[in-house]
């Protein structure tokens, strides 16, 4: 008898739909989600952590709700783009909570700094994705979590922008987007993003609560690789925020991501 040449591997289970809808339902990038885009999601999560190793430290055990938490908002940025935009590395950490690495830096006089600061995140480029679980469940605790902070999409946006090299806040684009036209967008954006934070931190009525009427995260003053993965979360978790603070930049986020986050949403 003839067999088959070659060997097919079978097709990924789907997750559970039960688990699935209880670790997704709260997060803000759900809302308005057609049933048909909120099923390719799932697929493309189940596909994810086939494809993706993960592994805990400091005695976290994974749960299976755990690795959905992660792979669903991981996903959310490709889900018209595909999971080849994940290709390339396999490995996500996960820590309890925040952590500190040991690091060394030399500034511009040749001096070499210890810092140790705490991290929500980290993605490496080549290598692995570093969660703190902590903020991952945070952007789905409706009570606790500050809207439009979502790690996991800061982390994988990043990832994006590392596909053309060291990031830089210019991931690489479709035919038919114009790189000046992302350009413009962005570098208009991003200097008066920071001279909003500026008169945040100057302000007389206190910085806190300045910072806090910014549309975005006020971390996306850093760098511009910072801006575009500050500006990802707002564009998938706070929509009505981002776009009409930096309409150029959702436009152009729109195009990229091929989705539009702020259209599923309800005219309010
Ligand atoms: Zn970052």
């Amino acid at each position: 008898m003839f067999g088959w040449f070659g060997k097919r591997a079978a097709p990924v289970p789907l997750l559970d739909e039960g688990l699935w809808e209880s670790a997704t339902l709260p997060y803000l990038f759900m809302r308005g989600m057609p049933p048909g885009d909120a099923e390719r999601l799932r697929r493309l999560a189940s596909d994810f952590l086939d494809r993706k190793q993960f592994s805990a430290t400091h005695g976290l055990e994974i749960t299976p709700f755990m690795h959905v938490q992660v792979a669903a908002q991981a996903v959310i940025l490709v889900l018209e783009l595909g999971l080849d935009w994940y290709d390339g590395w396999s490995d996500i950490i996960v820590y309890p909570g925040q952590f500190a690495p040991e690091r060394e830096f030399v500034d511009e006089n040749g001096i070499v700094h210890q810092v140790n600061d705490p991290l929500a995140g980290e993605a490496w480029l080549g290598g692995p994705v570093i969660l703190s679980y902590e903020d991952v469940a945070l952007a789905g605790d409706e009570r606790a979590r500050v809207a439009g902070y979502n790690v996991v999409i800061h982390e994988f946006a990043h990832k994006l922008d590392m596909l053309n090299g060291a990031p830089n806040g210019y991931p690489p684009l479709h035919k038919g987007m114009s790189l000046s036209a992302w350009k413009e967008a962005f570098a208009g954006a991003y200097e008066d993003f920071r001279l909003r934070v500026d008169e945040a931190d100057a302000g007389r009525w206190g910085r806190g609560a300045a910072l806090d009427a910014l549309p975005i995260d006020p971390y996306a003053a850093e760098s511009p690789a910072e801006f575009f993965a500050v500006v990802s979360e707002a564009f998938f978790e706070t929509p009505e925020w981002l776009e009409p603070a930096y309409p150029a930049v959702y436009g152009q986020l729109r195009e990229f991501y091929r989705q539009d986050p702020l259209g599923r949403l309800p005219a309010p």
